[in-house]
């Protein structure tokens, strides 16, 4: 058997008629930049998450960035996340001059431990970037909580939560801002880079929607900085059609993760989710100990597997300049030393769950 690790070509030919239908309008209309279906995704987006303000852009990056912008993040400021995420996260506060503050994760759920946030809070904190991990968010509550008591915002980093739930609230509408991202191998992915943020405030969302064109205001008027960071009317076109189909993509992915759980859950250390939370499953990742041995196995029975990820981000070669070393956080270092993400998709059969469990278990 030879198992495909996202599926994305059957996703699109699932969908094909529909896609191409989408695609060739917005061809022949030749709106490649902010045509109709951009305004049309937004609107569609503000439903979805119960959110006030959907603002597409050009990728998850460039929503954190768009985010921090707008929120006036200067050089010298602080930013509280986690060292166990896409290096993006901490890379976009670091690319601003302001200064990434590790705290280390939760062992359960893998996402920043919100019980040690307080103790890292300084004069200088601007804000704390909860990353909604794997597809399920962190510790929201206290975490707003403790933004509210210090005056911070609160940026959730929901590139790979879009459509997870918290206390029966979605993803990307629990912060001062939420951001995503529509890269293909996301939960909801377009045919491209793509991103979006999602804000309940409108002065916010009008400034973001100005920074995302060069901080303009009227055409060649310009008020802030800002990038070109708007997302093309193709992809949009197609995030409508993906859009339609979404819930039932989650569904699957949620009964595939079951059924992973099931299998696995006397062998490994199987993925936790809290009670109060849905996960939209962005990766299945457990824990093995003989890391490379498992993978190069399940390689040669055609079953691909990932890491996500192998090296927490405060012990990169980028951040040496922050002055960290290993052992200051423990679990994402030991997390990072054993994670591994096996196929996830909406496509999985009920038999090629049942041969990657029966292979992976023959390696355990
Ligand atoms: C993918 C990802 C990003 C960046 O999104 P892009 O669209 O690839 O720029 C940021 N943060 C996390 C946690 C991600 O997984």
């Amino acid at each position: 058997m030879k198992i495909d690790f996202a599926n994305l070509t059957k996703a699109y030919l699932e969908n094909r008629k529909a896609i191409d239908r989408a695609m060739s309008n917005v061809v022949s209309s030749s709106r490649f930049i902010m045509g109709e279906e951009v305004q049309e995704l937004e609107k569609q987006l503000q439903q979805y998450t119960g959110s006030k303000h959907a603002i597409t852009c050009a990728s998850g990056t460039d929503a954190l960035i768009l985010a921090m912008m707008a929120l006036d993040i200067k050089p010298g400021d602080e930013i509280i996340t986690s060292p166990f995420t896409f290096i993006a996260s901490a890379e976009t506060i670091a690319f601003l001059g302001a200064i990434p503050v590790f705290v280390d994760i939760d062992e359960a759920t893998y996402n920043i431990d919100a019980n040690q946030i307080e103790g890292k809070i300084t004069k200088k904190t601007k804000a704390i970037m909860p990353v909604s991990l794997y597809g399920q968010v962190a510790n929201m509550d206290t975490i707003n909580n403790l933004a509210e008591k210090y005056d911070l915002a609160v940026i959730e980093d929901a590139a790979q939560s879009f459509g997870a739930t918290y206390k029966g609230k979605k993803s990307c509408n629990l912060s001062t801002i939420g951001c995503t991202s529509f890269f293909p191998a996301k939960p909801l992915g377009c045919f491209g880079d793509g991103g979006a943020l999602f804000t309940d405030n409108k002065a916010l969302s009008d400034k973001i929607k100005s920074i995302r064109v060069h901080g303009q205001t009227q055409r060649y008027i310009h008020k802030y900085i800002g990038i070109g960071g708007r997302l093309d009317t193709l992809q949009a076109a197609i995030l409508i059609e993906k859009l339609k189909h979404y819930d039932k993509d989650v569904k699957r992915r949620q009964i595939i993760a079951k059924k992973y759980d099931e299998y696995l859950t006397e062998y490994t250390t199987i993925p936790i989710i809290e009670e109060h939370n849905t996960s939209v499953w962005a990766q299945y990742s457990i824990r093995v100990k003989d890391r490379n041995n498992v993978q190069e196995k399940l390689k040669e029975k055609g079953i691909p597997t990932a890491v996500h990820y192998p090296r927490p981000l405060h012990l990169q070669e980028c951040f040496e300049y922050l002055g960290y070393k290993t052992g200051d956080f423990p679990i994402a270092e030991s997390v990072s030393d054993e994670i591994m993400s096996l196929p996830m998709n909406p496509y999985l059969t009920a038999e090629e769950i049942n041969y990657i469990a029966e292979e992976l278990k023959k390696t355990l």
